[in-house]
């Protein structure tokens, strides 16, 4: 489960996180909705060990991804809203190169890489990243999201590039991470985004979650 106690982030005295308190239960998929400054990335940039909060908790299945950053590779997978690859490698280098960082044998990195650029639509293509358009490289960044069968994945603003094929393709892989029993947090600003795939949600406003429940719940509320 991915947990938030008390998370408080302050920039420059603003609290762009306010007392958060979040738990997404095992085999959730919550869609974490927010407006433009909410403080949706800040809280995923806490929970995935990137920065540091400036006070409070946060765990992913009890861990704290900050101070255990290798067994946070191991359980979690996170797309960030811009992902950073090696320009000059194809999106196969990329992901073969990455995965080295991963507790897989050769040949389980190399069929995990296979079946997730076909799921991505990416397989058989020849052009080295730099050449790929927004798209191209946020569905790369979902396959590498997904590369170490993580139990819990954070998608930040997953579909912000993606044309209407790709979307659609997204909204299958994750269906088929619900069924698997995964559990998923997707941060989005678009409320129809998070109702064609999640089952439970969040309202994040000024940096407190203000709604939760299932979809049908807080759209009630809203
Ligand atoms: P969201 O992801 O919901 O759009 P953010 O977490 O990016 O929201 O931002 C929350 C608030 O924190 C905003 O007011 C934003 O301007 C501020 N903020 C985010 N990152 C920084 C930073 N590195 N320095 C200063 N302020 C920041
Ligand atoms: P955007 O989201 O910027 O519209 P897309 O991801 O849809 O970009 O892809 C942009 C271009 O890359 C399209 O012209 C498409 O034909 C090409 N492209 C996308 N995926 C593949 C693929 N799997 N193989 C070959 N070309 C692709």
């Amino acid at each position: 489960m991915i947990k938030t106690e008390n998370l408080v982030k302050e920039y420059n005295e603003k609290k762009a996180v306010d007392n958060l308190n979040l738990e997404v239960g095992d085999g959730e998929v919550f869609g974490f909705l927010g407006p433009n400054g909410a403080g949706k990335s800040t809280t995923i940039l806490m929970l995935t060990g990137m920065i540091e909060p400036t006070s409070g908790n946060c765990t992913i299945q009890g861990v704290n991804v900050a101070l255990n950053p290798l067994k946070g590779k191991e359980i979690l997978g996170y797309l960030p809203e811009d992902v950073g690859f090696y320009k000059n490698l194809t999106g196969y280098e990329n992901l073969d190169y990455l995965g080295k960082f991963y507790p897989l044998t050769k040949s389980e990195r190399e069929e995990r890489i296979e079946i997730l650029l076909k799921s991505v639509r990416l397989n058989d293509v020849p052009q080295k990243v730099g050449e790929y358009s927004r798209g191209m490289n946020q569905r790369l960044g979902l396959a590498l999201a997904l590369l170490n069968d993580p139990k819990v994945v954070i998608l930040d603003e997953p579909t912000a590039n993606l044309d209407p094929e790709g979307v659609l393709r997204y909204r299958e892989i994750i269906k088929k991470l619900e069924k698997e029993g995964k559990t998923v947090l997707i941060c989005s600003h678009i409320l129809s985004e998070v109702r064609a795939v999640c089952t439970t949600l969040g309202i994040i406003s000024q940096g407190t979650l203000v709604a939760r429940g299932s979809v049908e719940e807080v759209e009630d509320e809203l």
